[in-house]
């Protein structure tokens, strides 16, 4: 059986690396610069033995009228309910910012199962970020380089049960 996971979580942390990771094709915008990406990106996702359908929130960086905060309410809700699992990401050489607080509360209202990762996991910059996420109140924080490919097998190894 299969199922749907949504990438969620602010600007930035690297969501479109990890769903341009997980597709293998170059289907989402990866970039800096805002306005580049939009509204949400469903895809083929193969990791390991695994296939499933995986959704990204981009359109977070897009500029309207619509306040960030509430382009990402709306956005985040809509791909949550599109999925069976919400893969929500933080950044992990950040720490955890006060949107990152708000996406935990709307995860919790809403999400089925959530899975907390932390990514840009690579090197020590991250050590402080990953003892930080806990304050999340969403469980343990799941190490993650995704420009680098670190992690992926634990990735696998918790989506596994799930599937
Ligand atoms: P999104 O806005 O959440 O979709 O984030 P992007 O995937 O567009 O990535 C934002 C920036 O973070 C880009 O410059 C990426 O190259 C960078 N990035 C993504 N993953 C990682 C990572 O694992 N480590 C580091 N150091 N940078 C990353
Ligand atoms: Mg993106």
């Amino acid at each position: 059986m299969s199922f749907t996971l949504a990438i969620v979580g602010r600007p930035n942390v690297g969501k479109s690396t990890l769903f341009n990771r997980l597709v293998g094709k170059r289907l989402a915008l990866v970039d800096d610069q805002p306005g580049v990406t939009r509204d949400l990106r469903e895809g083929d996702a193969r990791l390991g033995d695994l296939r499933f359908t995986v959704i990204d929130t981009a359109g977070l960086e897009e500029v309207t009228d619509e306040s960030l905060q509430g382009r990402m309410r709306r956005l985040t809700e809509r791909a949550v309910d599109m999925a069976d699992i919400c893969l929500f990401m933080i950044d992990a050489r950040a720490g955890v910012t006060a949107t990152d607080q708000l996406f935990a509360e709307i995860l919790r209202k809403r999400s089925k199962h959530i899975i907390l990762v932390a990514n840009k996991g690579e090197g020590r910059a991250a050590d402080a970020g990953m003892i930080e996420a806990y304050s999340l109140g969403l469980g343990e924080p799941l190490r993650l380089s995704a420009e680098h490919g670190e992690g992926m097998s634990d990735l696998l190894s918790v989506l596994m049960p799930l599937a």
